[in-house]
């Protein structure tokens, strides 16, 4: 498919990042899933090739580029190389936590903060789920008193990506419980802090390196200056900051459903059955056709979001549009791709059957299907 939302210097770009992905990621995506996380090594490797920092402020190490095309190269590049599912947290520190610091911290703080997380060297974690509150981010219960000089944090936070090896919690706490969302502030925490505290990494049904846990703050004493934006500011910005988050999944959501299509393409072919290669079957022709078919539907758009984007025009509909269904089409990519793969299929060494468990979370994680269509819902003015 041609694609008009790349230049000559996104794909330079790009060569360099598939290189990163075949020497720093390929040959450690076994040994991580088993250890159930990723080496602080990798962040490292990313930093050192300038992947984790490119819309941070040249001062600080960062690329200076607020151009959202290279983040998406990134996450296309993972999914091409099938280890976009195993849940490396690259991700969630370039894509989703630093534009939080990026946008909202003080110069002091992005002195303290930025050039760390730019070179991989400290690892961010964003900290909004509770157990007792998912989709309705008003009703978190993490408080946090001002006492002095510092808050005083007191709560649980699950479900937390990067929970492991987080050096920089961006979490979410309500500094004023009776104002509602205009109570939620945005305290970065620093994990070395007394009280606070990991859980142990939770058994998910996929994504196996991410080291997605719980996070306890017991009597945390966190500076008043780790305050990110204002007071009562934080439901805001991270309303601000979902649409963003939302894209990326939808990028992530149509590399891994080009990918199986690919994926099941090749099978297809080699596959023989009752004499006859598999593709040759018309009802499995018609298969990868649809596969095929949608697929590209959903790059298009989300080419065009990645154009609005870059141009600073990303609209908060949209990206609820593109999160929602590109992730909902590439649940049904990859499951007739298992099927299409008959018992090799459910076999944990073929990329398709990884890329089944890996992709489900996509439809819940950074907004469900449902709430992304509340969105689209209340928008039509009914
Ligand atoms: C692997 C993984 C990684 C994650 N990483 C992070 C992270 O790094 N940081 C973080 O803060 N969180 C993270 N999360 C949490 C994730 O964002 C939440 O799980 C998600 O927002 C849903 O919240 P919930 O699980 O509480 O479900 P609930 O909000 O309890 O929803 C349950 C069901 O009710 C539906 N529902 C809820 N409200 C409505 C409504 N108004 N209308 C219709 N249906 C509705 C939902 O769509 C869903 O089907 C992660 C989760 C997982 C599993």
């Amino acid at each position: 498919m041609q694609r008009a939302v790349y230049d000559a210097e996104h794909e330079a770009y790009r060569d360099s990042v598939r290189r990163f992905v075949a020497t720093e990621v390929v040959p450690h995506r076994e040994r991580w899933e088993a250890a159930g996380r990723v080496d602080r090594e990798l962040f490292r490797a990313a930093g050192k090739v300038g992947l984790l920092g490119i819309s941070a402020p040249e001062e600080h190490g960062g690329g200076g580029n607020a151009d959202f095309r290279f983040n998406a190269i990134l996450n296309e590049e993972l999914g091409a190389a099938d280890v976009l599912g195993a849940g490396l947290g690259l991700s969630l520190q370039a894509d989703i936590a630093l534009p939080y610091l990026v946008d909202h911290c003080t110069p002091e703080q992005a002195a303290r903060w930025l050039p760390g997380v730019v070179a991989g060297e400290a690892i961010l974690a964003l900290a909004m789920t509770e157990p007792g509150a998912g989709s309705d981010v008003a009703a978190i219960t993490t408080r946090a008193v001002r006492d002095g000089e510092h808050y005083v944090v007191n709560g649980t936070k699950t479900f937390i990506t990067n929970a492991l090896n987080a050096d920089l919690v961006i979490t979410a706490v309500k500094t004023d419980p009776a104002a509602g969302r205009k109570g939620i502030s945005l305290l970065v925490v620093e994990a070395d802090r007394a009280g606070f505290r990991r859980g142990a990494k939770l058994a998910k049904v996929g994504q196996h390196a991410a080291d997605t846990a719980e996070l306890f703050f017991d009597d945390v004493r966190v500076p008043a200056a780790n305050l990110l934006g204002e007071e009562g500011r934080g439901f805001y910005l991270m309303m601000n900051h979902l649409s963003q988050e939302r894209l990326a999944v939808a990028v992530q959501a149509t590399a891994q459903a080009r990918r199986a299509y690919e994926l099941c393409a090749e099978y297809a072919k080699s596959r023989e059955a009752f004499g006859s290669p598999i593709g040759s079957f018309q009802h499995n022709r018609f298969v990868l056709a649809e596969m095929k078919t949608e697929t590209e539907i959903a790059q298009s758009y989300v080419d065009r979001l990645l154009l609005a984007h870059s141009r600073g025009e990303l609209d908060a509909v949209e990206a609820a549009q593109a999160k929602w269904w590109t992730t909902e089409l590439c649940q049904r990519v990859v499951d007739r791709g298992v099927q299409l793969h008959g018992g090799y299929g459910y076999m944990a060494e073929y990329p398709i059957a990884r890329a089944w468990t890996d992709s489900r979370i996509q439809t819940i994680y950074a907004g469900t299907t449902e709430v992304m269509k509340e969105i689209i819902g209340r928008s039509l003015g009914f």
